[in-house]
């Protein structure tokens, strides 16, 4: 059994095709969580997750839906709509939260790296990264309200982030998506039992996060294909989906020089403790 622990098949690229799709995630015993990143996806991932017993939800605000709409055009999560006045944390939000499939606050973070090529003044820049700052801390605090589990999305910023967790005590388990941190963040990182690494497609591109992948115990990391982008070799360049976690697994399988059977197990376990599913098993 796999997990993927970020996914967006509630995203338009699987309008076409979801059903072949579920067949063949059924077939594989492939269970997933759909992640929001503005307010309309995540309500249409809670939708769909409801009809199908492998899928869970999370509710989030991607950092980067705090851009003007016009800078957006390049950004993966925002091809899909965005209506930017709807990008805050406010009762709405909350609600979602308790939907019974939604087990993870996110995605959620913190990502300047759009911000500093836009065309603003320099207070108009800071003003966008505080505002990031702020919606930020909003879904920390829900997800501790809720006792749910954070999903991080951090464009290099991982030690303004860890400093922001600190802050806000935030004692629930989190995941550091799509993972390309030092040995530095990786070391700060593990010293806390709650937080976790998530590998994508982005490990099999090169050997570079090898050593990384190196310092960290199975027992921390998530798979994930943050489909539909990203895919592994020797699928790249073409639509990610879930079935693609074979290759992550096989290349993870091949740094720790462990089997993939024992990849596929541990992670998929991992998952369903970061996720707070042990106890749910009426759901499955
Ligand atoms: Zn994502």
């Amino acid at each position: 059994m796999i997990f993927d622990s970020h996914t967006h098949l509630q995203f338009n690229a699987f309008e076409n095709d979801l059903n072949d799709l579920v067949f063949k995630l059924k077939q594989n015993n492939i269970y997933l969580i759909n992640v929001g990143s503005n307010i309309e996806n995540s309500i249409k991932s809670i939708e769909l997750s409801k009809q199908y017993d492998f899928m869970y939800s999370s509710v989030g605000i991607h950092p980067v839906s705090v851009l003007p709409q016009e800078s957006l055009y390049d950004k993966d999560e925002s091809k899909e709509k965005i209506d930017e006045t709807k990008q805050v944390v406010d009762n709405n939000f909350e609600k979602l939260i308790l939907n019974e499939k939604v087990i993870a606050v996110g995605e959620c973070g913190l990502d300047y790296s759009y911000i500093e090529h836009l065309n603003l003044s320099e207070e108009e820049k800071e003003n966008l990264k505080q505002k990031q700052i702020n919606i930020f801390k909003d879904q920390i605090r829900l997800a501790q309200k809720h006792n749910k589990t954070l999903i991080l999305h951090i464009r290099d910023l991982y030690k303004e982030a860890i400093n922001i967790l600190k802050q806000e005590n935030f004692t629930q388990k989190a995941i550091f998506h799509f993972f390309k941190g030092d040995k530095d963040i990786v070391e700060e990182i593990l010293k806390n039992p709650n937080w976790f690494f998530g590998f994508s497609g982005i490990i099999t591109y090169s050997d570079s996060l090898n050593n990384i992948i190196k310092m960290i115990p199975l027992s921390r990391m998530l798979i994930e294909t943050d489909a539909p982008y990203v895919s592994p070799v020797p699928n790249r360049g073409q639509r990610n989906d879930p079935t693609n976690l074979k290759y992550i697994i096989q290349k993870i399988s091949t740094i720790l020089d462990v089997t993939m059977q024992e990849v596929e197990d541990q992670t998929f376990q991992n998952a369903f403790y970061v996720y707070n599913l042990e106890n749910l098993t009426n759901l499955r």
